[in-house]
C-alpha cells in the first residue's frame, strides 16, 4: 500500500508543509517526527523494530544539563596507559576490533586537543543548555511527566583530592555555563542516601539534571503524542531507501512509503543509509550495557549515583536499580561481552545492598559517537532533501527534543532557536 501522505494530511484540513519520512524511531527520530508533525508536516516514522528499542531503550535515563563538557579522548599518558591495560570498568576494548576504530579514534584524539576541545565545548554547551526545557516542553501536561523526576545526580568520591579537583571544575562549569551544583560532605552523603553501605568523603550533587525512570517509556510517550497528532509509524528497513522521482521511497511492512524529504535518525546505523548516498561520516559506536537489581529488605536509592572512583552508575528505575557500564569498543554487530558489568557488579554490591539481578541477559546499546563529539544535524551537502539527525554519543536521550526542534525549525523555514552551523554535515 502506498502511503498517500499528502492526501491524508489534506483530508484532515491541516496546514501542508510537505511529506517527510523519518528513518529511526529512537529518542532522536521520535522527537524530530513529533516536532515536524506539530508544524504541519505529513510524517511517517519508520523503524525495523518498535519505537525506542535501540540505544534509547536502556540508557542511564539522565537528561544531562550538567554535561556541558563532552567526553574527550584521554590525553595524558597515565590515563592512556590505564585504558591500554584493558582492566577498567569505564572503558574496555576488543583488540581485534581496534583496527576498525583506528581512523575515527585518531580523529577523536585530534579533536580532544585542549584548544580545539575548548571550541567544541562552546558549540556543544549551546545544545545542552536548554535540554531540560526542551524535554519539559514535550512532557508537561502529559503521561510522560510520570517518568521524569528532578532529584539531582550524585557523583560520589572517596578521595578528598579528587573531590577538590571536581569542585574546582564544577565552579568553572557554573561560571561559564550556569551549571548548578552543591557539595555534600560525608554526613551529607549518608543523609541523602541512607542505605549506602560505605562512607564516602563527599559528593558533587548536580542539581539541574532530570532523571527518567524508564527511557524506553519516555520515547514511547513522545511517540504516542506523534501518533495522536496524526503521525504514522510503520515497520520497515531504512536501507531500502531509494530516490523516487523528485523524492524518496522506502520499503515497509505496509508497502512502499514515499515522501519529498527524509530525515536519517538511525543512531549508530546512520552511515548504512547515508553511505550509499555519498556521505560516510566517521561515526563510531561505543557499546554499553545494563542489568537491573532488586534491593535487599526496605533499602532504597533515592537518586542516580555515579561512583567516581570505579566509573559505574546506579539509577533507581521502574524496572529496578539499573547498573550501567562505560564504553566498550567492539564490532558493532559482535556478540555481547558484558565484562565491564561483571567488573562493576561486585563494586556496586559493596556500595548498595543490591539483591538478585532482575533479568538473566544484560541489555546492550550503542552510543553513536562522532570524533568531534558533536551530533550531525542538517541537510546532506549534495542532497538537500536528505537531513541528518544522528551522532549524539553519550547524550542522545538528553538532546533528542533539542535536535527535534532544531531540525523541524530548519526544515519548515523557521528561524532556528540556536545557530545550527557547528553541527552541519559538511564539516566531515
Ligand atoms: C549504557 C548507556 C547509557 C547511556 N546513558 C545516557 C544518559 O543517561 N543520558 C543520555 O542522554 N544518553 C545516554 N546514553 C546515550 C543514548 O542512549 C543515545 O545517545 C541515544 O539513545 C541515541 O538515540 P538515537 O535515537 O540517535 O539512536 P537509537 O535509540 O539507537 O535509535 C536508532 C534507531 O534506528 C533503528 N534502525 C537501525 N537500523 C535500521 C534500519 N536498517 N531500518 C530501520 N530502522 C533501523 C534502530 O532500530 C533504532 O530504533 C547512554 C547510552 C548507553 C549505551
Amino acid at each position: 500500500m502506498l502511503i498517500a501522505a499528502r492526501r491524508r494530511a489534506g483530508s484532515r484540513g491541516q496546514g501542508m508543509r510537505g511529506s517527510v519520512v523519518v528513518l529511526g524511531a529512537g529518542m532522536v527520530g521520535v522527537s524530530v517526527a513529533l516536532h515536524l508533525r506539530r508544524r504541519g508536516c505529513d510524517v511517517v516514522l519508520v523503524d525495523r523494530q518498535g519505537p525506542g528499542e535501540g540505544a534509547s531503550f536502556g540508557n542511564a535515563g539522565l537528561i544531562q544539563r550538567e554535561a556541558v563538557y563532552p567526553h574527550a579522548f584521554p590525553r595524558t599518558i597515565s590515563e592512556l596507559l590505564r585504558i591500554a591495560r584493558n582492566n577498567s570498568v569505564d572503558a574496555y576494548y576488543h583488540p581485534l576490533a581496534l583496527p576498525s576504530y583506528a581512523s575515527p579514534l585518531l580523529r577523536y584524539w585530534w579533536h580532544s586537543e585542549p584548544a580545539r576541545y575548548a571550541q567544541i565545548v562552546l558549540a556543544w554547551s549551546e545544545l545542552i543548555r536548554t535540554c531540560c526545557d526542551e524535554h519539559l516542553a514535550l512532557a508537561k501536561g502529559t503521561e510522560a511527566m510520570e517518568l521524569i523526576r528532578s532529584v539531582g545526580f550524585l557523583r560520589l568520591y572517596n578521595d578528598p583530592v579528587a573531590l577538590e579537583a571536581a569542585i574546582a571544575a564544577a565552579e568553572v562549569g557554573k561560571r561559564d555555563h550556569a551549571v548548578g551544583f552543591d557539595v555534600l560532605d560525608g554526613d551529607g552523603v549518608a543523609a541523602a542516601e541512607p542505605h549506602l553501605l560505605v562512607r564516602r568523603v563527599g559528593a558533587l550533587n548536580w542539581t539541574d539534571p532530570l532523571s527518567v525512570t524508564d527511557p524506553h517509556g519516555l520515547t514511547l510517550a513522545y511517540c504516542r503524542q506523534f501518533l495522536d497528532a496524526g503521525g504514522r509509524f510503520v515497520l520497515g528497513d531504512a536501507t531500502t531507501l531509494a530516490a523516487q522521482g523528485a523524492g524518496w521511497k522506502v520499503h515497509t511492512q505496509e508497502g512502499p512509503v514515499e515522501a519529498a524529504r527524509v530525515v536519517v535518525a538511525l543512531g549508530a546505523w546512520a552511515p548504512k543509509v547515508t553511505g550509499p548516498l555519498g556521505y560516510s561520516p566517521p561515526l563510531f559506536g561505543k557499546r554499553g550495557y545494563h542489568y537491573h537489581y532488586g534491593m535487599q529488605g526496605n533499602a532504597v536509592l533515592n537518586r542516580p549515583i555515579l561512583d567516581a572512583n570505579a566509573g559505574f552508575t546506579l539509577m533507581p528505575m521502574r524496572a529496578g536499580i539499573r547498573l550501567t557500564s562505560g564504553a566498550e569498543f567492539a564490532f558493532t554487530d559482535g556478540a555481547k561481552t558484558p565484562i565491564q558489568l561483571e567488573r562493576a557488579e561486585p563494586l556496586a554490591r559493596r556500595l548498595l545492598p543490591l539483591a538478585d539481578r532482575v533479568e538473566a541477559e544484560p541489555w546492550m546499546g550503542i552510543r553513536p559517537c562522532m570524533p568531534d563529539m558533536m551530533p550531525v544535524i542538517g541537510p546532506l551537502p549534495r542532497r538537500q532533501s536528505v537531513w541528518c539527525a544522528f551522532g549524539h554519543g553519550h547524550q542522545g536521550l538528553t538532546l533528542g527534543p533539542t535536535t527535534g526542534r532544531l531540525v523541524a525549525e530548519m526544515m519548515t523555514g523557521e528561524v532556528p532557536f540556536l545557530d545550527p552551523a557547528p553541527y552541519r554535515p559538511e564539516r566531515f
